[in-house]
Order: C-alpha cells, then structure tokens, then sequence
C-alpha cells in the first residue's frame, strides 16, 4: 500500500522539521530524477555521500532531484521526500550504496514499485545510475540491474555526467546512445562493456571541501546532529579494511572543517559528529574538538584509535558531552592484530579503557571480527573482555560488536576464504558463553547467513545478481534460489581453490 501525503507529514520523519543547506523546491511536474538511499530515513540522514550526491544534482544547473529512502519493515513504494511522488514516476533513478546488502533491498524497493528489476527489460526506462563504495569495490554482481554505475568519489564526477544526460534528453537519444556517449566518462562503469577498463573518480577538493550534512534531521542515526567528514580512506592499511581500498587517505584541512561549521551554524543542529575512517588520526582532532565546544555545541566522534587516544582529547570530548567512546582491536589477541595491520597492545586497550572510565564515560564499544585468514581460537576474544572487566571499574558498560571477516576487493585479502556458517556460528556461540557470566558486557553478532550473503555480493560477479534477482521476483529466498539453478559457490566462498576471474580486475586501483 502507497501511504499518502498526508501520513507521511504525521510521520516522524517529516521534513516540515528538516533543516537544510539551501532551500530545494520542488515541484511535482518539473523534477527530473531521485536518488535513493536503499535503507531507513535514520541511516539515510547520516550518510553524507548521499547528503553530498543530492545537493550537488540539485545545484547542477537547473537539474531537479528528489531523494527517497527503502525501509524494509515499510515495503511499500518508496516516494520522493519533497515531492511524494512514486519512486516509478522518474525517469532517472540514482542510487547510493554503502554496504553489499544495499543490492537486495534495491531490488525489493524496485519491485515493490512495480519496476523491472532487470536493466534489459527495462529498456532504460526508468534509466538506473548507482555508486558507492561498494559499487567502487566490485560493481558486477549489480550488472543486471544498472544502466551505468558511477565508481569512485562522486562529489565533481556527478556533474559532466549529468550535463551528458541533459544533452542527450534534449537530443531524445536511445539508450545505447547514451551508454554510448557516456563511454567518454573514465569512471563510468557501463555493465554492456564488461571488459572496459574504468579509473574511479577521485574528489580532488576534498581536503578543502569536506563533505557535510546538508540536511539535519532530529531522527538521524547520530540524532540532531551536523556531520563532517574528517578524513576520507585510512593511511593504515589493515589487510581486510575496505575503507583503505576504495579511496585514497587524506585529511580535510583543520581550518576548512572549522570554516564549515562556522558558516552553515551546523544548520542550528546541537550536535557535531566528526566522521571518517581515520577520525583519530587527524593531526588537528584536538583543535577542531575545542573549536566545537567552544561554539556551544556537543560533540561525537564515529571511533578513536586505542594507541593514540590520550586523557586531554577524552577531557576535551567529555567536556563536550561524550559519554561513549567506540574504538575497533578487531582481534582478541596482540598476535593476531599485528598480522591483520593494527598496532594496539592489550595494555594500550587496558589502559584507553581505565582514562576513559576515569574520565566519566561509561560506554566502551568494541569492534571485533571473526573466521579471520589464519584465525586463533575464539577464545582470545573472550580473554580479552574477562580481563578487561576485570580491571575496569564496573561504572563502563563493554559492548561487543562481532562480526565475521568478508574478504573486500582490493585488499591484501581478497582472495582469502570466507570461514564458513557452521564454524562461524560455533564460534559466536563460545563467544557468547564466555561472556554470559561477565556483569555489564553485552555482545551482539550479525547474522552470519546474511554475511555470507554479502560475502557474495563482496566478491561475486554478473551470474549472482541474476540469481539473486530470480529470488526476488519469485519470492523464495536466496540459499533456494542458488540450490534450484545448481550454483557452485566455491569461486566465491574459497576462492583459492578455483580459476575464478576477479571481476573487479577491469577497476584501475587508486594510488
Ligand atoms: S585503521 Fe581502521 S580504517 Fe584504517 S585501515 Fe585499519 S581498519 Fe581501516
């Protein structure tokens, strides 16, 4: 069922309570096109490429978009934001991916909208563009579904694109003419030219023109609050980390950040929240955190790095309202951790968890990862927390979050194999034993079935998108859909038993 206008201003997420960069009107007979964030109104409010994306296409000449959001709890069409209209009243449709799991629910929020999810019934109508960086990383497996898909940063890339598109409208082309002409784009990854090599765009003014929230919403992820991308990629490298692999590491300047939240007033949100891979490697983060609190405002940071968080950022931070500080060992033992690229002992973890305690912050999260190349016993993890909670006060909650390793495109372990869900799940169940006996630790775990799903997605190439399409549109699940067409899943899950083609090989890899 379509909600109507009308329930969607009692909704909570109205934006008659938005706040935004510039005013964007809209009107029902002159937009050109959407951009969808494939996940709920919280998560879309807090994702900056697609903030980015939809206020870049909306100052691109006189170009008019709207943005929609796909809740899966809701599967109903999704309407445009400003405009209400159905998501199959545009002919353009933009989408903005940020994990593997963004391809399924796509491909339900198409369906739901009665659009063909595969490009070649479509017959460009609606036209679908998508990017991200998973789309970055290894574009294929969403080869049925696109017309063209946008690889690398967007921000400037976007625009000749639409320019191109304009053109092409104006000209009422086909839509070979179009991919045609679009060939010319280095980035532009066009799913009828396979073997095309594509160089992703790189946004070269991100280091003076951060990215930022253009839209604040009370019911962002983060809350009320003004997002800035402090850094973009990670200088780190750790072996199995797709942040480093899509984009190359830099820092947006100190003075630029400060500049930014100067002039937009952070749109009157109450809250700064400095996001980014590398947030606690800014060489600045100290000035820019003073700069927030003296501008009134509270602060929050997406983590910190364990070995160099020192007590004057966690005086400063608490100063400023952070009560919970996130931070990613990813292994349970020194050893393992070294391997897999980070630097952090447990005495630096010890330690970082006693100042912050001392400090006043009472949440400490944990990110962990599982069924790595080589993995130790599930153990390590466990010791680690018992004796963590044994030598912190009681006033720090420890919060686990453990999830299993997914070999990404483009890193030092791509090629690695995906554990397994037997193993995986034994694993989780030790985990979750040792802890159970612990006071005020809470450990939670993702669902390894859809990991191995986004394992799929991760690595997987044109043939699992078809599959995965065939599920959809018949509606049994995807572990029926792989037994009914006899997939083999080696070249994905163990790849090194296999000749399989990467197929994100024709992706020139960033400097
Ligand atoms: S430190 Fe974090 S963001 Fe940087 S490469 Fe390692 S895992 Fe990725």
């Amino acid at each position: 069922m379509i909600r109507s206008r009308k329930d969607k201003r009692k909704s909570n997420h109205s934006p008659a309570v938005e706040r935004k960069l510039r005013k964007v009107r809209l009107s029902r007979k002159q937009t050109h096109a959407v951009i969808l964030f494939p996940a709920p109104f919280p998560n879309a409010i807090a994702n900056l490429g697609f903030l980015t994306i939809w206020d870049r296409l909306n100052t691109a000449g006189d170009f008019l978009c709207d943005r929609a959001v796909w809740d899966p709890r809701h599967p109903s069409e999704p309407e445009g934001i400003e405009t209400g209209l159905p998501l199959s009243a545009f002919p353009l449709i933009f989408i903005s991916s940020s994990t593997e799991l963004d391809l399924p629910a796509v491909i339900d929020a198409l369906i739901a909208s009665g659009i063909e999810p595969e490009a070649g019934s479509r017959q460009g109508r609606p036209l679908i563009v998508a990017g991200g960086i998973t789309l970055t990383l290894n574009p294929a497996p969403w080869a049925p579904l696109l017309d063209l898909a946008i690889l690398g940063e967007g921000e400037d890339a976007i625009l000749p694109w639409i320019s191109l598109y304009a053109d092409w409208q104006k000209q009422s082309g086909s839509r070979p003419e179009l991919l045609q002409a679009s060939s010319a784009l280095p980035f532009l990854w066009i799913p009828d030219q396979e073997d095309r090599m594509v160089t992703p765009a790189r946004y070269e003014s991100f280091t003076e023109h951060p990215a930022f929230s253009t839209v604040v919403h009370p019911d962002g992820h983060f809350g009320d609050c003004f997002l800035i991308e402090t850094t973009r990629g990670c200088p780190r490298r750790c072996k199995f980390c797709a942040a480093c692999a899509a984009f190359s590491a830099r820092f947006a300047s100190a003075d630029a950040i400060i500049n930014t939240i100067d002039s937009t007033h952070c749109l009157t949100a109450p809250k700064v929240g400095l996001v980014g891979a590398a947030v606690g490697d800014h060489p600045r983060l100290k000035q820019i955190v003073a700069h927030v609190l003296l501008s009134g405002k509270e602060i929050t940071l997406s983590s910190l790095r364990i070995e160099s968080t020192d007590a004057e950022l966690l005086d400063l931070l608490t100063e400023g309202g952070f009560r919970s500080l996130t931070i990613a060992p990813e292994a349970g033992s020194e050893g393992e951790r070294f391997k897999l690229g980070k630097k952090a002992t447990d005495a630096d973890i010890l330690k970082l968890a006693q100042i912050a305690a001392e400090k006043g912050i009472n949440h400490l999260r944990m990110y962990f990862l599982i069924g790595l190349p080589e993995a130790e016993p599930a153990d390590s993890i466990a010791r680690l927390i018992t004796w963590l909670r044994k030598e912190t006060p009681s006033s720090l909650f420890l919060d686990l979050s453990v999830a299993s390793f997914i070999p990404k495109p483009f890193t030092p372990w791509e090629g690695e194999p995906f554990a397994g869900i037997p193993t995986l799940d034994h694993v989780k169940k030790q985990i979750k034993d040792a802890i159970k006996p612990l006071s005020r630790v809470d450990v939670r775990f993702e669902s390894t079935r859809m990991e191995q799903i986004a394992v799929l997605l991760s690595r997987g190439d044109r043939r699992i998108g078809e599959v995965l399409i065939a599920a959809k549109k018949s509606s049994r699940s995807f572990n029926q859909q792989i037994r009914l067409d006899n997939l083999d899943l080696t070249p994905y899950l163990a790849p090194a038993d296999t000749d399989y083609i990467l197929p994100w090989k024709v992706i020139h890899p960033h400097d």
